[in-house]
């Protein structure tokens, strides 16, 4: 028999974790973290103690309760659980989301993860700069690349590239003993390498596929990004912004998303301006040059290297890791962007708002913020976006003419926010998913990753509604 079973990814976006069983093979796609994850029992500080393992997860069903999938450490303190050994084949994870990865660290390291060099890299990169990475203990990976034809037991994996805001991203073709099944992961048509993305289309079609797992994250009346249309688009725009800018420009953007850093690096140069950095940024562009075409960190003409003043207000070696010393041959630091603050584009975000009081942006300033609109406005994110209006007005930065931020306040007016907003989804339109299903044309549909599976009715005549927990039979 072969089927398909969800345990996370169904009616929300994000949290994918895909099992696939084909005559007693079986495969995880990805095993990642909803963006709701816990908010029904932690808060803050309030979190599931790590030192017990998965004991607290269960208690409130925040990770399936399946045998033979979870390292024996993780399981030691559940004693209603006991630990088997690995009753799965291997996992494929698609790309270095947490929506998407997350939850490996939960995984029995002897199963082996199925990994894209450049996912791998990442995963890499963050257990060097970012103080939350956790992919648990070493796993056993396996690291593919696109068009490889991956072999577990009888079933062969083939990892596609696609265009997603993170590089490294892939879409599956899965031959299994009843046909072809095709995950899409996220993918978009309209980012710089969209190319990837109609490659991985057109090999889907050709593989005449049996059933498709399809995302649809903006498969939706109301997409808040609607108006947002290319990279292409963002890096002109941006080239408009700092050309009219009287000083300051500071770009506020995801770590991770290479395109949309490279999309001001480029405008920025474009302005002949200095494109100044912080040390993880430097770092994850570094360890990433061999494998996509960027800027030299150490010796490029318009990038600089941003070092955040410690106790000692020397700025010398032994004051930061060793992983940020090499860039330190590309330092500037406060005073210097303070100096030369007309001439720079600086890629920021919301907890670097602090340095700001020893860089002292003149009045007038920049702010752009450039990341998803799902995280600045409405009412989960009023906080935020009331402290950014509050940093914005206390260092008089430039009301824009349009396209700015707005609060919404509580008798229905809304605020206007002296901040850009400029963004282009890491996700396809609705048309484009629509456009895509028409194409692959598979026998059946399952809508993941969204909140609107219901919606692809509109697209296919046989759409399975996927339930929690719940097998999905392959013909
Ligand atoms: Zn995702
Ligand atoms: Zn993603």
């Amino acid at each position: 028999m072969t089927s398909i079973t969800l345990y996370g990814g169904v009616n929300e976006i994000g949290g994918n974790k895909i099992l696939l069983e084909d005559k007693g093979v079986k495969l995880f796609f990805d095993f990642g973290q909803s963006f709701s994850f816990g908010n029904d029992y932690c808060y803050g500080y309030l979190q599931p103690r790590s030192r017990i393992g998965l004991l607290d997860y269960f208690e409130f069903n925040m990770l399936p309760k399946i045998k033979g999938i979870y390292s024996s450490e993780e399981l030691s303190a559940c004693s209603g659980f006991p630990y088997t050994s690995p009753k799965i084949h291997g996992v494929f994870i698609s790309h270095c989301h947490s929506d998407h990865i997350n939850h490996i660290k939960f995984l029995d390291p002897k199963i082996p993860i199925h990994v894209g060099h450049g996912t791998k890299t990442i995963m890499d990169i963050s257990e060097v700069t970012s103080a939350f990475a956790d992919y648990g203990e070493e796993h056993n990976y396996r690291l593919f690349k696109s068009g490889d034809k991956v072999k577990v037991k009888h079933i062969v994996v083939e990892p596609i590239h696609v265009d997603h805001s993170i590089p490294g991203a892939y879409g599956f073709i899965i031959h299994t003993s009843k046909g072809n099944i095709i995950y899409t992961g996220d993918l978009r048509l309209h980012g710089p390498k969209g190319d990837m993305t109609k490659e991985f289309i057109k090999r889907a079609k050709e593989a005449n596929p049996v059933a498709m797992l399809s995302e649809g994250t903006r498969v939706t009346e109301h997409d808040p990004e609607a108006s947002n249309t290319s990279e292409a688009l963002v890096e002109s725009e941006a080239k408009k912004i700092i050309s009219n800018a009287e000083h300051m420009v500071l770009a506020d953007t995801a770590i991770r998303n290479i395109d949309r850093l490279m999309a001001f690096y480029n405008a920025a140069v474009k302005n002949d301006k200095f494109f100044v950095i912080d040390t993880k940024m430097a770092y994850t562009l570094d360890m990433l040059k061999d494998k996509i075409d960027l800027p030299n960190v150490i010796k490029g003409k318009h990038i600089k290297v941003y070092f955040r003043q410690m106790k000692s207000c020397t700025y010398i070696e032994k004051d930061y890791p060793l992983w940020e010393r090499p860039y330190m041959q590309n330092m500037v630091n406060a005073k210097w962007v303070h100096r030369n603050q007309d001439d720079v584009v600086m890629a920021f975000n919301i907890y670097k708002l602090f340095e700001l009081v020893s860089i002292r942006p003149k009045k007038n300033s920049d702010y752009i913020y450039s990341m998803s609109e799902h995280f600045l406005e409405g009412p989960d994110n009023a906080e935020a976006l009331g402290v950014r209006k509050n940093w914005m007005e206390h260092f008089k930065f430039k009301m824009p003419e349009k396209n700015y931020a707005e609060i919404d306040n509580k008798d229905g007016t809304k605020e206007p926010v002296p901040i850009h907003k400029l963004h282009a989804s890491g996700h396809m339109p609705k048309e484009d998913v629509m456009n895509m299903i028409r194409t692959i044309n598979p026998d059946m549909v399952i809508p993941i990753h969204t909140q609107n599976p219901k919606s692809f009715g509109q697209f296919h005549k046989r759409v399975v509604l996927p339930e929690i927990e719940k097998e999905i039979k392959i013909r």
